[in-house]
């Protein structure tokens, strides 16, 4: 398979994550390319594996260097995929996974049109709710603003030429397998 470029996204709490581990797990050829943002590292998260950490001024001067392909601020933090990231895997010949949010998206879009873009839906809004209750990282507080951004997330799903619904997790795991194979 040449190296390509996919964009995995979807709201807070519909299963990237999840579906992503597990394709990777049956694709090992497929990369995930290692975030930037400025929010604090959850319990568990370490630095350099789940993000790069970075502070504001930081995460500003590396905006103005021009190091990132996309970046977008969500739920008063900032994200944002570096350059480096991308360059090394696809020099490697391999084919890169990111998982980022609707806007940043949206730039890899326009950016590089190339990119296989993939929206993770939810089967309905109480699912989606349940999952980030259940997931248990954030406040009651932050899944209220993370639920306020997924119903704009979710309008906007039309914009995606592939929608994979995370139902059963099997069911979309093969979805997903199939996407990415076909490409
Ligand atoms: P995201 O990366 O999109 O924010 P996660 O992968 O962290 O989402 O998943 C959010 C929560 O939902 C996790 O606790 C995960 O175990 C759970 N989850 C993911 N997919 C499913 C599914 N198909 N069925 C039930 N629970 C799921
Ligand atoms: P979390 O705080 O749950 O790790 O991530 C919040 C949101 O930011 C998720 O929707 C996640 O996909 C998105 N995200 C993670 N990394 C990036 C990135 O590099 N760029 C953009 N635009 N969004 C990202």
């Amino acid at each position: 398979m040449p190296a390509k470029v996919f964009v995995i996204t979807g709201p807070s709490g519909v299963g990237k994550g999840t579906l992503i581990r597990t394709l990777r797990e049956r694709m090992p050829e497929l990369e995930l390319a290692v975030s930037a943002t400025t929010r604090r590292p959850r319990l568990g998260e370490t630095q350099g594996v789940h993000y790069h950490f970075l502070d504001e001024a930081e995460f500003l001067r590396r905006i103005e260097a021009g190091d990132f392909v996309e970046h977008a601020e969500y739920s008063g933090r900032r994200y944002g995929t570096l350059r480096s990231e991308l360059d090394k895997r696809i020099a490697e010949g391999h084919s890169v996974v990111l998982e980022i949010e609707v806007q940043g998206a949206r730039q890899i879009a326009q950016t590089m049109p190339e990119a296989v873009r993939i929206f993770i839906a939810p089967p309905d809004e109480r699912t989606l709710l349940n999952r980030l209750i259940g997931r248990d990282t954030d406040t009651r507080e932050e899944i209220d603003r993370r639920l306020q951004v997924a119903k704009s997330e979710l309008a906007a799903q039309d914009e995606f030429s592939h929608v994979v619904v995370n139902d059963r997790l099997d069911d979309a795991i093969d979805e997903l397998q199939r996407v990415v194979s076909r490409m």
